[in-house]
């Protein structure tokens, strides 16, 4: 594995919101800041329609926010490179993180890796993914025009997105309670909204195909047993969310299901370690919360290197007085 010489100040894993706003906090307090990605900066924003409770814009696409984000992240000299990492070793004061082939020195990093979609797990899902299973609407709805669509899951994203995807195609929101989850303006929204119709108390068992393309989804009802096929172009899940935590998880710092456990000020139970945004142990997981987080490690982060300099200028001085 080749090691970059350089050793920063900190170093960010994950570009989403949370990810960027730790960087833009870093690098402006003239720490030496990486911020490593795997994918395209903006993480879940990228994957969102609208985004209509970020301070700021009334209305914005999740794409659109997240290119305004990384550009006044990077202006303060923090530097961007593509990584996958798999791995953070702690070697004293230093944490050693390994992406790939290359590896990184850093005193600090911030892990901003957020959450991803928990699967079905029926059969048609793996088959049919990409061929009419999805998860995410703004990626994928514009392929279903005048179509018909199942939905499922009952809380923010299935309802706020199944509304969204009315505007290609109908829409059937499979549900397994008789009531949603989602907040109340999202599903006042999808109520009224003539191509939305809902099927409660249901589970979808299997996504049916043709051998090409999704061409049904076989629903049982969990009251009478019943089950019925329903005929639809495309399915889109929205389930639930797991974290994007294993490669921290031998850490130590992770809960059973692997949220990272940390306190208000983003530190884990390792010194210069910290995580924010939704792959945290926390209640909301948003856009504003993972932006909160992030300034708070940002900040925190800077104060861990003061005092872990001033620490090292003392081990110094002490050990030049005692020769
Ligand atoms: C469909 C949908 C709609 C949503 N709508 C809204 C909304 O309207 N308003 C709102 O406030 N929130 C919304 N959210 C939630 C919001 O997007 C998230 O809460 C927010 O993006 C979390 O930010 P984050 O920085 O913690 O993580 P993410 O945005 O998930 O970013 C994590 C980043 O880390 C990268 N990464 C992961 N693992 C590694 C690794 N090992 N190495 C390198 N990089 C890695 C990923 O590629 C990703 O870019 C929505 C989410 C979804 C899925």
């Amino acid at each position: 594995m080749e090691q970059t010489e350089k050793i920063y100040d900190v170093i960010v894993i994950g570009a989403g919101p949370g990810g960027m706003t730790a960087a833009l906090y870093a690098s402006r307090s003239n720490l030496s800041t990486l911020l490593l990605e795997r994918g395209i900066p903006g993480g879940e924003m990228n994957n969102t329609a609208e985004v209509e409770n970020y301070p700021g814009f009334k209305s914005i696409l999740g794409p659109e926010l997240a290119e305004r984000m990384y550009e006044s992240t990077m202006q303060f000299g923090a530097e961007h490179v593509y990584g996958d990492v798999k791995r953070i070793v702690v070697d004293g004061d230093y944490r050693i993180i390994e992406a790939g082939k290359k590896s990184y020195k850093t005193r600090a990093v911030i892990i901003a890796t957020g959450s991803y979609h928990r699967k079905l797990g029926v059969p048609g899902e793996e088959q049919y993914n990409g061929r009419g299973v999805s998860y995410c609407a703004v990626c994928d709805g514009a392929f279903f025009k005048g179509k018909k669509l199942a939905v499922v899951g009952g809380g923010d994203s299935a309802v706020e997105e199944g509304t969204y995807l009315t505007q290609f195609a109908d829409v059937n929101i499979v549900h397994r309670r008789d009531e949603l989850r989602a907040q109340k303006i999202i599903q006042d929204r999808a109520f009224k909204n003539e191509k939305v119709s809902f099927t409660w108390d249901s589970f979808v068992e299997e996504i049916k195909g043709d051998g090409q393309k999704v061409t049904g989804v076989v629903i049982k009802n969990k009251n009478t047993n019943e089950i019925t096929e329903k005929a639809v172009d495309g399915v889109f899940i929205y389930v639930g969310i797991l974290p994007q935590s294993d490669a921290f998880r031998d850490l130590g710092i992770t809960d059973e299901e692997g949220w990272i456990i940390t306190n208000e000020h983003m530190e884990t139970a390792i010194p210069g370690i910290f995580a924010i945004g939704d792959v945290r142990q926390k209640l909301l997981r948003q856009i504003t919360t993972a932006v909160g987080d992030g300034g708070e490690a940002g900040n925190r982060a800077f104060a861990y290197i003061e005092d872990l300099h001033d620490r090292l200028a003392a081990a110094e001085a002490a050990a030049e007085t005692a020769d």
